[in-house]
Formats: C-alpha cells, structure tokens, sequence
C-alpha cells in the first residue's frame, strides 16, 4: 500500500518519520529507548487496530504494542517496524450499579483509578498513575489492593481483543476460555486488548502509610523484625520496603477504611528509633500518584528482579551488603487473596510467592550506561540463590531464560498451546515472547 494511500485511509493518525509528532509518538519512559518505527499507527478505536494488524502483515513489518510505554525494554518501539499505538484509546466508564468498569486498551492507571474513585470503588492497580493498564493487567498486576481482592488480571471479567489475523474477539470465562486462562498473566503474546472489563471493589477513598527509615548499620535486625511482622499482617496492610544509598525504609501501606490501619504502627516502631518517619492518611488516588515524579519519564532506566517465597536471615544479609549502592532496592509483599486462587486458574504463575524483590536503576548520562546495569545485575545476583522466580513485567534482557523463571514448566506448555492456536506465526513477538510450537 502507498504511503498516499494510508495517509488518506487514516490520517494524521498515521505518523511517519519526518513528522511533526514522530520523536514524541515513539519515546517511552525508559530514555534509553531510541528506536525508529518505519510507521506508527495512533489507534482511535479497534477498527484502526484491526487495520494495522492487516497493514503490517501485508508489509511484512514487525509489530510493537504500546500501551503505557513502561516495559522497562522499550519492546512496544520496533526498529523499521510498525508500532501500534493505543495511547489515544485512553477512556474509561465506571457503572457503580455493577460495580464494573470497561477500560479502553490503551488507557493508564491513573483514569481507572480516577474514574472508580469518583463512587469510592478501585480495583487492584501498580503503584505509579502513568503506568499503562494494558501491560500491567496481561503480566499479572501487582498493586495495594492485590492481598485483599488478588492481582489485576484476576479481577478482568472479559476482554475484547485483536487477532493476529485481524479478527476481533470477545473473551470471558465461557468464550474462549483457553485464551482467557493465558490472557491472565501470559502478557502480550496472545492479541492486543482493545478493551478490558474489570471487577471493582467497594474500597473508600482513604488511605494511609507508615514509613520508617533507618541507617544502614541496623538495617539487616530491622529487616529482620519487619519480616516477622509482614507474616501476621492482616490483608489491608501490604508491607513494602526500600533499601539503596545508605539507607533502608520499612513499613507498610494500608487501601481501604482506615480505622484500624494504625494498629500496626506500635509494633513496627519497637523495631528501633527510626531517622525519620513518615506516617499518616492520605487519599486513595494521592496513595497511588504519589511516587508518579520520582519514577517519571526522562531518565535511563535498568532493574532485575526476583520472587522469594521466604525471606531467610542470609537473603537479608546479602541484601543489605549492598546497601549502599546508588539504585532503588524494593521488596512489596505478596500472600492474601493473591495466593487464593488456586495455581491452575491463570497463567500468571507465582501465586506462593512472598516477597518481590526488585533493584533498580535510574541515571540520566548515556557514558554511565554499562556501568549502572552492570551494578544493577550484580546486585541482583546476591538474591538470586533464594530466588523462586520472577515476575513477567519486571523482567528485562534475560531472553528465554527470564520467560522460563517467569512461568514454571507445565504453565509454559500450556501456555504454548494457546499462543500455537491463537498466533502460530508469531505475529506478537515483541513481548517476553512465548514461542508457538514449530510446525
Ligand atoms: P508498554 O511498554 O506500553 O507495553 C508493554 C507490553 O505489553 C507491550 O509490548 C505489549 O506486548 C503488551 N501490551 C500493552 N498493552 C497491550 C494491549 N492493550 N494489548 C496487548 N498487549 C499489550 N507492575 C506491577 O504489577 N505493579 C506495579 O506497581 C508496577 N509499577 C511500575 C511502575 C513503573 C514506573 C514502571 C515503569 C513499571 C511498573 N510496573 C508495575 C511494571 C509494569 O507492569 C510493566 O512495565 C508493564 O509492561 C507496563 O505496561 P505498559 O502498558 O505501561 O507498557
């Protein structure tokens, strides 16, 4: 197809290197990104994804899916390829009657949030507003809510999605249900979502966070007695944890009616006199844009991650040997209605997980480059000997071998099956891919 002939198929909404909004339309968060689509496609509906799915199967071209632009890979930006943009497909509608909301493929946390929080409703979603929905629900969805109502993709009634043929689906527990079983968890290797409908939960609107911070010399007794504490934590209370440049920060984030949320505090404030402390109510949608700045655009981004299903004495202390690195060490804490459901009911595959532990790094000089994630693996590796697995969405360049740590052996061959049926030419391969079987 000429290009004259796209352009008056769709329009500025197709945008072309040389134009006006082509460097904006492919940046994504991690600025180490700087890769040159031969064609972007800005989705207005799933007629335009339909059309772009034909339209890069008749060129040949590689097709990139974007969404939030978060995967810290960049891989929704193909090189010479075209990238599906969904960002304009950003709306949301609540019905409170229902308590349900349907979420256009391409909208970001922040307008879920928002939108259920208007009659106090919200279902599980990450940490920063700008983060898109579409990755984040397909890989799993790990958020404040996750240990009262389960991760983001257990709360999907259905989806409407795009083949790699261009046929457009609806998918539930009773239509499709195979691809509905590898859409919770299996990324975005099966279709792209023009729509998700989710389960919303009657949450409030407040909020509240208890945050002490301590020196590294007592940081491996008080990580220690925050683990202790995070075992017998009721499901409101996520406990989460952030250690890097000399300092170590405990406690935990309660979603949902506040009466109780500081009855916690003493016990956590008996693990010593912290440096400082940070601990009140704040609101819902505050508890969920307040870490949007700090992990904003801009900046070259690198992280490794793990699951453990424990936190024994010596994890601690190999990770407080680095406690003085130049990177942002997290643990979020898993268990409650995330290990309720039962294995087999997803794809996603670390339900016995306790703990996800994540280093990562944020620098801005390109010279700095190796070195950062040369110190970001490192520092990872030290949590590697008590690692269960890893999450989908925090993995980066580990290849194959990162899709294997991200779904045990008996998901992934099912989870072939269901890419074999559904993409045997492996239309959607910039993802963390699962390869369809060879025929
Ligand atoms: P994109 O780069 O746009 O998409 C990533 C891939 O997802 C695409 O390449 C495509 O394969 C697929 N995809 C996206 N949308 C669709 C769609 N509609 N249909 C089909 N395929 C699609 N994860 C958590 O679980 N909890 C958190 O609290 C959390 N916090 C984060 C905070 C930050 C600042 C960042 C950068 C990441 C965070 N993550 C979190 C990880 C996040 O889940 C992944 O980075 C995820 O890939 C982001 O999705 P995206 O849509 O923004 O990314």
């Amino acid at each position: 197809m000429t290009t004259t002939r796209l352009r008056e198929q769709l329009g500025d909404r197709l945008v072309l290197p040389g134009d006006q909004h082509y460097d904006h339309a492919r940046a994504v968060w991690n600025a180490m990104v700087d890769r040159r689509p031969r064609m972007i496609v800005r989705c207005a509906g799933p007629d335009d994804v339909v059309a772009a799915v034909r339209l890069a199967r008749e060129l040949g071209l590689e097709i990139g899916v974007r969404c939030g632009g978060h995967s810290v890979l960049g891989i929704s930006v193909p090189e010479d390829g075209l990238m599906i943009d969904l960002t304009p497909m950003g709306g949301v509608s609540v019905d409170p009657a229902t308590r349900r909301a349907l979420v256009q493929g391409g909208a970001l946390l922040g307008a879920l949030d928002v939108a259920a929080q208007r009659h106090g409703l919200a279902t599980t979603a990450g940490n920063v507003s700008h983060t898109g929905v579409g990755g984040l629900t397909l890989g799993g969805g790990m958020g404040w809510l996750a240990r009262q109502y389960g991760l983001t993709c257990d709360n999907v009634v259905s989806y409407e999605l795009v083949t790699a043929d261009g046929e457009r689906l609806r998918v539930s527990r009773d239509e499709h249900p195979d691809l509905f079983w590898g859409l919770r968890g299996g990324g975005g290797n099966f279709g792209i979502v023009t729509e998700f409908e989710f389960q919303l939960h009657p949450v409030g609107t407040r909020a509240y966070v208890a945050e002490l911070t301590y020196p590294l010399e007592r940081a491996a007794a008080v990580l220690r007695g925050w683990r202790d504490l995070s075992a017998d934590a009721p499901r409101q209370a996520t406990f989460a944890a952030a250690l890097g440049r000399g300092l170590l920060t405990v406690g935990y984030v309660w979603a949902g009616p506040t009466e109780q949320a500081a009855d916690l505090l003493p016990h956590l404030r008996s693990l010593g006199v912290p440096v400082t402390e940070n601990v009140g109510e704040l609101s819902y949608v505050e508890l969920q844009t307040r870490e949007d700045s700090p992990e904003g655009h801009a900046y070259r981004r690198y992280w490794k991650g793990h699951y453990v299903r424990g936190l024994p004495d010596e994890a601690i202390d190999a990770m407080v040997e680095h406690g003085d690195v130049d990177m942002g060490i997290s643990l979020q804490a898993y268990g409650g209605a995330i290990a309720d459901v039962p294995d087999d009911d997803s794809a996603f595959s670390q339900r016995d997980a306790a703990f996800e532990y994540v280093a990562a790094a944020r620098w801005s000089d390109a010279a700095e480059d190796a070195e950062r994630m040369t110190l970001a693996r490192r520092t990872a590796a030290s949590i590697e000997p008590f690692a269960s697995g890893a999450y989908v969405n925090a993995l980066s360049d580990e290849g194959a071998a990162g899709v294997r740590r991200a779904y045990r052996p008996a998901k992934l061959d099912r989870l072939t099956a269901v890419k074999t049926a559904y993409d045997p030419e492996n239309g959607f391969h910039l993802n963390h891919n699962i390869a369809p079987a060879a025929r």
